[in-house]
């Protein structure tokens, strides 16, 4: 079954899209729509959905997901001045794309949670 997903499609090469990071599990872009200087996503090849139908996918992934964080924060400059890791969940969480992603935040000083 073909899975209609943007985040897939973009993997596959079908929209075109500047990568700064990908092997066989992982790719990283540029957010499309960024809230800051830096708005990267971190993306599994695997078409998951939500992190709760599939735990034993994302605890695979979860290590993959968390390195190409670590490279892509060194090669866009943020490692230094640091940055913030948000994985949106579902409806309450503000999840528009459901294929499991991590954004990475950074290159100014972001707003307090509080
Ligand atoms: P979320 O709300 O956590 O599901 O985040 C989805 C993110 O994907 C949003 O910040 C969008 O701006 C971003 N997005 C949607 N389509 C694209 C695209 N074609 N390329 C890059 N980012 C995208
Ligand atoms: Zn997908």
């Amino acid at each position: 079954m073909e899975i209609d997903c943007i985040f897939c499609s973009i993997y596959a090469g079908e929209i075109p899209t500047e990568f700064l990071y990908s092997d066989d599990k992982c790719f990283v872009i540029r957010d499309i729509n960024p809230v800051a200087r830096i708005h990267l996503l971190v993306i599994p090849t695997d078409h998951i959905e939500y992190m709760n139908d599939s735990p034993d996918m994302v605890k695979m992934v979860v290590r993959d997901l968390f390195s190409a964080a670590i490279t892509v924060s060194e090669s866009e400059g943020v490692a230094e001045t640091g940055y913030r890791l948000i994985i949106n969940q579902k409806e309450d969480g503000g999840q528009e794309v459901p294929h499991l992603h991590m954004h990475l935040l950074g290159g100014e000083l972001l707003g307090s949670l509080d």
